[in-house]
């Protein structure tokens, strides 16, 4: 899952960054109203958190813009907690969320998890089941049958890319694009070695690899 920051208050943003990217998360982080707007607009997003006072354009603005544009990622507002924020003209403008600084970190992933789930559409339950194999997205754990499999936030993100459209191929690049951030410019081939420790863990059969499109996952 791609996540992009949207915030000018720079140690919040780098220390935000480096919590998500430790859950697993791929994330991006722009300071600047208006290049959010047109990070945003490019698509790549699972969900956007969106400061509201920014310098170039202010959140309010960039989100009513996104939703102008006919955008549905997610946005999660985050305000200052001098009643700068009016949650009536937030959800007006098309946000899913608001928080209120200074937030809990805990609360902050809870409420980022939820829309994401709540996204995914369905019954909008964390858990995703392919055959035997059980991935709860909400508390992080992977079973195969009865076994509990231990994987670590990069493994269970790929893995998750898989999960969310089983039987189907997923490209490298795809899976690139969600687990991976953009500033990512390492090999590409990275999703190869991932993959091949999923196999080792799940099992060979686990995932097949359809030669110059990607990756399936299987029914075990
Ligand atoms: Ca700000």
């Amino acid at each position: 899952m791609r996540l992009l920051i949207v915030e000018d208050e720079k140690r919040l943003a780098t220390a935000l960054a480096a919590g998500l990217t430790a859950e697993g998360f791929a994330v991006d982080v722009v300071h600047d109203g208006l290049e959010g707007l047109h990070r945003a607009a490019e698509g790549a997003y699972d969900l956007v958190v969106l400061d509201i006072m920014l310098p170039g354009m202010n959140g309010y603005r960039v989100c009513a813009a996104l939703r102008a544009a006919g955008h549905e990622t997610p946005i999660l507002m985050l305000t200052a907690k001098d009643g700068e924020y009016d949650e009536a003209e937030g959800l007006d403008t098309g946000a899913d969320d608001y928080l209120t600084k200074p937030f809990s970190y805990v609360v902050l992933v809870a409420r980022i998890r939820a829309l994401l789930r709540r996204r995914g559409g369905g019954s909008g339950s964390p858990v995703v089941t392919v055959g035997a194999l059980r991935m709860d997205t909400a508390a992080r754990r992977v079973h195969l049958g009865e076994a509990e499999i231990t994987l670590t936030a990069k493994e269970f993100a790929v893995l998750e890319q898989l999960a969310l459209r089983p039987g189907q191929v997923v490209s490298k690049a795809d899976i690139l694009e969600h687990v991976w951030d953009f500033a990512y410019d390492g090999d590409p081939n990275i999703v190869e070695v991932y993959v091949s420790t999923l196999r080792r863990k799940l099992g060979a059969g686990a995932i097949s690899t359809v030669r110059g499109a990607g990756y399936r996952l299987e029914a075990l």
